[in-house]
């Protein structure tokens, strides 16, 4: 990523390397931070359309925007489905959205983040006070720092949800798409406990969904992704990954998810209960590659 001047040497423009044939550029009034951390590249810039959005290693990470959407998403379903959530594994994160959004759950005890760029947290806490909220003070938060995929193959503590808020599967985020991460995250989840992931969009990124699905299938009973959509991330739906051994979570009914939805006293801009159900509803040619991925399988 590299701040390009178009004609107009006044305006700036951000535009994303993420595909080698398609690039989208946002227009942006100011670059407030553009350097490189001990692990990545890291761009914080503003955007009228977007507000303040930051890329690491030319890759939108995110924008004020619609950021509700994939955190709402990421922390909302797996927690509300589980129904007694305490202890919250994280891995990655470090921009400090997701972790804002769990803490919301009065039941949540623990959340304990596994971030590898110290460098991402501390820009976050500077750059976007607005989206982390204290949230990495909150004495219910414990941050180790270091690779991930380390942290969930040696560590001692078991979580009922684990979500993964990863970069793409590109340099350091690669090790977290691999079959044996998501082994070890089986190893760490407690009984009926459930793992979901960032998990690309499909349309753009069918291989990333597809051998999740496949490593995924190898080790829960009940393997699939559910969807929402993030502007950002151009291409319409996005996938998160979904997988664990309790195949009732993704069957606890309406009635029960607009209880814990209430009892848990949630304003959100994106989820809700109903929306909840619907984002496990797959189109048809990303269900496919879903099932390509079950198919691929060990005894698939
Ligand atoms: N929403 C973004 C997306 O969908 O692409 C993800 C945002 S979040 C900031 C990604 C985080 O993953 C970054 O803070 C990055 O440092 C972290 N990360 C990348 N590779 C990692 C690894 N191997 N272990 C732990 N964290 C990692």
């Amino acid at each position: 990523m590299r701040p390009t001047t178009d004609p107009d040497p006044d305006e700036s423009w951000l535009t994303e390397t993420l595909y080698d044939d398609f690039r989208t550029s946002i227009k942006v009034d100011r670059v407030l931070f553009d350097s490189q951390t001990e692990h990545q590249h890291l761009v914080v810039a503003e955007s009228a359309r977007f507000g303040r959005m930051f890329t690491l290693d030319g890759v939108t990470q995110l924008t004020m925007a619609d950021e509700f959407v994939y955190h709402e998403m990421l922390a909302h379903v797996p927690i509300l489905a589980h129904g007694r959530a305490r202890d919250i594994g994280i891995i990655g994160g470090g921009d400090g959205g997701l972790v804002e959004e769990v803490l919301k759950h009065a039941s949540v005890e623990r959340v304990t983040i596994a971030e590898l760029d110290a460098g991402v947290i501390e820009f976050a806490r500077t750059y976007l006070p607005d989206l982390v909220r204290g949230a990495f003070d909150d004495p219910r938060v414990e941050i180790v720092l270091g690779d991930g995929a380390d942290f969930v193959a040696t560590t001692e503590r078991r979580f009922d949800v684990i979500v993964v808020d990863s970069t793409d599967p590109i340099g350091p985020g690669a090790a977290l798409f691999t079959p044996e991460f998501y082994t070890d995250c089986r190893r760490v989840l407690k009984p009926g406990g459930v793992l979901v992931t960032q998990n690309g969009v499909p349309f753009f990124q069918p291989d990333e969904l597809e051998s999740s699905m496949r490593s995924f299938t190898g080790l829960f009973a009940d393997a699939t992704c559910y969807l929402g959509v993030v502007p950002t991330y151009v291409g319409g739906f996005m996938a998160f990954g979904w997988g664990t051994d309790d195949v009732a979570l993704r069957g606890v009914p309406l009635a029960t998810l607009q209880e814990r939805f209430a009892a848990a006293g949630l304003e959100t801009r994106y989820y809700t209960p109903e929306l909840h159900l619907a984002s496990f509803a797959l189109p048809r040619f990303i269900a496919d590659i879903a099932e390509r991925g079950r198919a691929g399988a060990p005894g698939g």
